[in-house]
């Protein structure tokens, strides 16, 4: 089997969002293996129009009524995006509760009808004749505020939950990435640890939630699938055996396995040793990995513990680009090229403008989010790409775009690169030492940066561990990763019973 990168709830034009559909699956192609577009479908418990609410309710209703409108056009555009072996797609579209969360449905089926309820199993009950989940999102908003409602949560057609996305991470309330938006604060009674408290099996996902049309928007969450093929069968029969897991930014690669069942699992012990094996391999300096049975750490590394450096073997070296001051796009032309070595592998983080929900002083139009961030040409040897980007929305809020390349050869193994007319070359021994950073005007500067090189021994990790006993009836074992650039892996536990 293998891991294939989604992002499987997001908006655009097609309701209240901003940005053409065609752009969204453009852009979702390039970076990701699958992909749904999800349009903004009901509000059955809407709030009542006052002066405060009327915007708000204007909005959404207008988005509901485009989608209705266009639903059959909007099928066929995502069905023509749909190949086999190369991209899939997915339909989708949402459903908003105050009572008991926002709903997302995820379907494969190219007839889904669009149909109302009033709640996410009545609706999957009016859609039986078709292939359907329901996916809970920013689950850890106040009960009451569009949080879940983990009482009336039922697994057999929520196999899995959006952990994190723009809105913040839904894990517990220590995790990073709190919640932000005006749409509320993150509550300690809705979040996933307290739904795995309750007993609910389920497996994690992340999606970005973008509203202009970006799918997998670098830093705003995505999934990961385990599955044997890159169709939408084979992907979706994945999310329904929740062999998913989640990343709130690069694609961290993970194997999780309990008696060599994969994450997702759920398999019968008994009194029997669990057999556990974590397979890492980050993107970044690892900064923790913790391993946990039942939410109580069982195994914990630290990253300042993993020190060494090989001599030879595999090495990550990251270039980012964008800061300055413009909001108009700037575009990066980059090659690299390696001597003694070879580029077996180039990571994109390619990020979108960043828009979360509309507001009242907001204009976009369909271009929103026409932005060319594409990798043109890749060998052992050389990589080429384009990327535009504009200012940082805040200190605190990067839109940069960055590529990430795996490099096998030494220490001696030279790195060259030009990006926009400025050129550099250096060993991996020179990048393991400093990383390098180019403006390229005198003041308020379009920048990029050659990151620290990251040697294998500092991203890749293999751990072995055998729990002797059952502690509970159901013990369930998950994992959580950090790296040292903030991006995090949530791993689906394996529920041993
Ligand atoms: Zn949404």
């Amino acid at each position: 089997m293998r891991l294939l990168w989604g992002d499987i709830h997001n908006h655009c034009g097609i309701t209240y969002g901003f940005g053409s559909l065609e752009n969204a699956l453009s852009a979702a192609r390039e970076h990701l293996d699958f992909c749904a577009v999800t349009g903004h479908a009901m509000w059955p418990d809407i709030p009542e129009k006052n002066n405060e609410t009327e915007f708000l309710i204007e909005f959404h209703k207008n988005g509901f009524q485009k989608l209705a409108a266009h639903w059959p056009e909007i099928k066929e555009t995502i069905k023509s995006y749909n190949k086999e072996g190369e991209f899939a797609t997915f339909y989708s579209y949402e459903m908003h509760t105050s009572g008991i969360g926002d709903y997302h449905l995820v379907s494969p089926d190219d007839d889904i009808e669009l149909l109302y309820a009033k709640n996410p199993k009545e609706l999957l009950k009016k859609l039986s004749a078709y292939r359907a989940i329901m996916i809970p999102h920013h689950i850890a908003y106040t009960p009451g505020y569009r949080g879940i409602d983990w009482n009336s949560f039922d697994s057999s057609i929520s196999p899995v939950v959006e952990v994190c996305s723009k809105h913040g991470c839904s894990m517990n309330d220590k995790s990073l990435y709190p919640y932000y938006h005006n749409m509320g604060v993150r509550d300690t009674h809705n979040t996933v640890y307290e739904g795995l408290k309750q007993g609910h099996q389920f497996g994690f996902v992340g999606s970005t939630d973008h509203h202009a049309g970006y799918p997998g928007s670098y830093g705003d969450c995505k999934m990961a699938v385990l599955c044997e093929e890159k169709t939408r069968d084979s992907i979706y029969n994945a999310i329904c055996a929740r062999r998913t897991y989640a990343v709130t930014g690069d694609k961290i690669k993970c194997n999780f396995t309990v008696n060599g069942e994969p994450f997702g699992s759920i398999i019968a012990a008994g009194n029997q040793p669990r057999v556990i094996n974590l397979n890492v391999e980050a993107c970044h300096f690892i900064d923790k990995i913790v391993l946990f049975k039942n939410l109580k750490p069982i195994k914990i590394i630290n990253g300042e513990m993993l020190d060494e450096v090989n001599p030879m073997g595999r090495y990550k070296v990251r270039i980012e680009m964008g800061w300055g001051n413009n909001t108009d796009l700037y575009t990066w032309n980059g090659s690299a090229e390696v001597e003694n070595g070879d580029i077996v592998d180039v990571e994109k983080c390619f990020r979108g403008r960043s828009v979360l929900a509309p507001s009242k002083d907001m204009k976009a139009d369909d271009s929103v989010n026409q932005i060319t961030n594409k990798v043109l040409q890749k060998s052992l040897q050389k990589v080429e790409w384009i990327c535009q980007t504009v200012k940082n929305v805040s200190t605190l809020h990067p839109s940069t775009s960055a590529i990430v390349l795996e490099i096998d050869g030494s220490v001696n193994t030279k790195l060259k690169g030009c990006i926009n007319g400025k050129c550099f070359e250096f060993t991996i021994e020179q990048l393991l030492q400093q990383g390098y950073t180019c403006p390229m005007k005198p003041y308020n500067s379009q920048t990029f940066k050659v990151y620290h090189a990251v040697p294998e021994t500092q991203y890749k990790l293999n751990i072995n561990l055998t729990d002797k006993a059952k502690s509970s009836e159901c013990d369930i074992y998950h994992a959580e990763i950090r790296q040292t650039n903030s991006s995090c892996a949530y791993i689906t536990p394996i529920y041993v019973k």
